[in-house]
């Protein structure tokens, strides 16, 4: 059967949905990815170093400086979603139980109107000072070179996953994806562990599943479907197959 419409048939069909998302769902919104061919991992390696626990404990003004840089966030309140975000935004609002679970930081999910976003990998959207636990936002830490906590003096930590930490949230992810009647992967590599366990989870429990991606990834052969192409034309043709 066709892909699309064999996907599209699953999706009507689908009561509880679990869309597991990276950073190729907002390549189309203008923000780059890392391991594609234009990805930032792909044309600087070191880069990695750089956003890790590890080197934030070392030399924290040195980080702020790169991280700011890698992820342009004086530029981000500029992102807006697009149709891929929006596609599975709608698809809640038609009545469908949509959990995100996206490593993304760039909050696109919920500006699109998803109200059950897992953000596995934190977000740009909030920075924690260490010892009070009070959260600055974006503005502050653009504000501020190395941006520190006005009540304790503490440099702060971007509320993102480094290399290094520990991701947020990962039982309820597996839980969610287990527990779905489809689980759909779209614009990952697949590379970042534990993240890329969790499709295995999903088809082990018997969930139909389905990947969205341009290029091959280590985990193709564990899904039911896999469409090799841009989540934007795909999730248009997907459109009209529903409707
Ligand atoms: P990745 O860069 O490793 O892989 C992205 C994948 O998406 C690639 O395989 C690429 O082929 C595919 N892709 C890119 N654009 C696409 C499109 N338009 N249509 C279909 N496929 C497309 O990304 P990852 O797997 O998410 O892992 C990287 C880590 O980078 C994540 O932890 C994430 O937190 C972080 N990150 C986030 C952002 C963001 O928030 N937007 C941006 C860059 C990196």
């Amino acid at each position: 059967m066709n892909p699309h419409q064999d996907l599209a048939d699953k999706i009507r069909r689908a009561r509880r949905m679990v869309i597991l998302t990276g950073a190729g769902i907002s390549t189309e919104s203008g923000i780059p990815d890392f391991r594609s061919q234009k990805g930032l991992w792909t044309q600087d390696h070191s880069l990695m170093e750089v956003v890790s626990r590890s080197f934030f404990e070392k030399n924290p003004a040195a980080f702020w400086q790169a991280f700011k840089q890698i992820f342009q966030t004086e530029s981000f309140h500029q992102y807006e979603p697009n149709e891929g975000h929006t596609f599975f935004a709608e698809l809640e609002k038609s009545g469908k139980e949509v959990t995100i679970i996206t490593q993304n930081i760039d909050g696109l999910h919920t500006k699109a109107g998803s109200n059950r976003v897992i953000e596995i990998h934190g977000t740009l959207n909030r920075h924690l000072c260490s010892k009070c636990a009070f959260e600055y936002d974006l503005n502050y830490v653009n504000e501020h070179e190395l941006p520190k906590c006005t009540t304790c003096g503490i440099i702060l930590k971007p509320n993102v996953v480094l290399y290094g930490e520990m991701v947020h949230h990962l039982d309820e992810a597996i839980h969610a994806s287990t527990d779905a009647d489809i689980f759909i992967a779209l614009g990952t590599s697949l590379e970042v562990t534990p993240v890329n366990f969790i499709p295995l989870e999903a088809a082990r429990a018997n969930v139909d599943t389905a990947l969205i991606n341009r290029e091959k990834t280590p985990f193709d052969s564990e899904f039911d479907i896999v469409i090799h192409d841009e989540i934007g034309r795909t999730v248009r043709r997907l459109q009209r197959l529903l409707e």
